[in-house]
């Protein structure tokens, strides 16, 4: 498969690993938009959140979980972050592999995506 995120998971592309277990994957992303900016994944292929089924409701918790130890790993646990999915077109999602971005380490200001000219 095609697919950048598992080539990243099976060793095929490189990464900077912040957290592993057997099921999630966290790694820097190569372009961060904040100071700090990883991407959690899980080590199963799931193209975006629109395919997670009910046999992965487990997993997304294992993502949540990760998530959760990353931000203290990296020390934006207290000062706070935000964790993103973005889905389809309208979400401008690129990388069909479901990921979350957790971004902190500055105030992110309002939510990005949203202004007040929108229709
Ligand atoms: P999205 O727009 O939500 O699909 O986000 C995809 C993210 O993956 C972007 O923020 C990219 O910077 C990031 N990205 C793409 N390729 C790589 C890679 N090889 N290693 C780390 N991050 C990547
Ligand atoms: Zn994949």
């Amino acid at each position: 498969m095609d697919c950048i995120f598992c080539k990243i998971v099976n060793g095929d592309l490189p990464s900077t690993k912040v957290l592993e277990n057997d099921k999630v994957l966290v790694f820097q992303n190569i372009n961060p938009e904040a100071p700090v900016h990883v991407l959690i994944i899980p080590k199963k292929h799931i193209a975006s959140m629109n395919d997670v089924q009910e046999e992965d409701l487990a997993l997304i918790g294992e993502m949540h979980r990760a998530a959760q130890e990353a931000a203290a790993q990296l020390g934006i646990a207290e000062s706070g972050y935000r964790l993103i999915n973005n889905c389809g077109p309208n979400g401008e999602q690129t990388v069909f592999h479901l990921h979350y971005h957790l971004m902190g380490g500055k105030r992110l200001g309002a939510l990005t995506g949203i202004s007040p000219s929108h229709t």
